[in-house]
């Protein structure tokens, strides 16, 4: 089936009850057992849901796995990954991953005895040499935020298989629509589901997606023992959403290809980095990776004034956290999302105070780049 085509119907059929089109929310904690020892396969609301296996199954389908494995947000999702590894074991991880997945590595896992090795994976050569006796898992993002480098996704697979490593691929800011790691060999995706998946900035999830059979029963095991579960509303909040994630894709990409092009041509940027410009370094490899460039623009405007003046100024865009939403968002990374990372090392990737990431919405593009234009004024 086509990606629409299974958005739509992939996990879900009409409910044999009523025949109501859309799976329902089973708001239960538990279910009637018709004698001792006899279910229909459901027996408590941590381990069985049935929205939530809908949703789990829909995925799945939209990034080509046998298994879905959903979460209470993002960050439960790549808890529930620990779990892979143990005390004395290594990971080899992308030095730009999103915030919380840093704190939660470096701040919290590492008192468990597992061992992180930061490194600029969009350099394969850095994956290969950072590998070690004890090293288990590869935990990639790609495009990074909010530099959005790339890191060639087939060939660190390549690599991780050769080694005998388990490869982790957080995909939230490319959502299913436009890049899918499995079918380039990786083993593992990753969502914040919060984000583009789920698109209306209304629910926390996340999910993991995965073919192999041995991952997915530790994680399902996981899921269940330590409880990190969606509720059934939100599951359904986020299945109504993937319905309308390949139109919503097409539209933040269209939207951002012109907002970089206008950033670019109208020179008010002194830097403008996106997948889908020309002289991204790695364009070719975007190309190659990925169907689309996604809605995720970073701008440095070279001067902390001006880039005050549009923080400050913008109307349409709203200045906030998170990303992946309908609506336009504007944040300043250095102060925000990237606050706890060192000036040096930030000053070392390009994160200068200048710099503004902007979530490029699906409202009309006319009214988008007149807002960055009248925000200068
Ligand atoms: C937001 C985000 C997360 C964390 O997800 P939550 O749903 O906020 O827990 C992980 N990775 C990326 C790339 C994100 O943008």
């Amino acid at each position: 089936m086509g990606f629409s085509t299974d958005a739509i119907h992939a996990g879900q059929k009409p409910d044999p009850v009523t025949g109501a089109v859309i799976t329902p929310i089973y708001q239960t904690s538990t279910y009637a057992q018709e004698e001792l020892g006899k279910n229909k396969g459901y027996e408590y609301g941590r381990t069985h849901n049935l929205t939530r296996q809908a949703l789990e199954a829909n995925i799945a389908a939209l990034e080509k796995g046998k298994y879905g494995i959903a979460f209470g947000s993002g960050l439960a999702a790549t808890h529930a990954l620990m779990s892979l590894v143990k005390s004395g074991d290594h990971v080899v991880i992308s030095n730009n991953v999103y915030g919380g997945t840093y704190r939660l590595f470096e701040l919290v896992m590492k008192d468990y005895g597992i061992t992180f090795s930061w490194v600029d994976t969009s350099n394969l050569k850095n994956i290969e040499s950072a590998i070690k006796a004890n090293t288990k898992l590869v935990y990639l993002e790609t495009p990074t935020n909010p530099m959005l480098n790339l890191t060639d996704l087939a060939g660190a697979a390549e690599i991780c298989k050769r080694h005998n490593l388990i490869s982790i691929v957080d995909n939230t800011f490319m959502s299913p629509y436009f890049q899918n790691p499995l079918t380039l060999g990786c083993e593992i995706v990753l969502h914040s589901t919060t984000k583009y998946i789920n698109g209306h900035s209304d629910v926390i999830g996340g999910i993991i997606v995965t073919s192999s059979d041995k991952i997915h029963e530790r994680i399902r095991y996981i899921q269940n023992a330590a409880g990190g579960v969606p509720s059934p509303f939100d599951c359904w909040l986020i299945l109504r959403s993937t319905k309308t994630l390949a139109v919503r894709m097409e539209r933040h990409n269209k939207n951002a290809i012109e907002l970089a092009n206008f950033l670019v041509d109208s020179k008010i940027a002194k830097k403008v980095y996106y997948p889908g410009l020309k002289d991204h370094p790695q364009h070719e490899l975007a190309k190659k990776q990925m169907r689309g460039f996604g809605g995720m623009i970073s701008v440095d405007f070279g001067d902390i004034e001006k880039a005050k003046k549009i923080l400050k100024n913008v109307k349409i865009f709203t200045l906030g956290e998170s990303l992946g939403g309908v609506e336009s968002l504007i944040s300043h990374p250095a102060s925000m999302t990237h606050a706890s990372v060192p000036k040096k090392e930030r000053d070392e990737m390009g994160l200068t105070e200048s710099l503004v990431r902007l979530s490029v919405g699906i409202e009309d593009i006319e009214d988008l780049i007149k807002d960055i234009r009248d925000a200068l004024k």
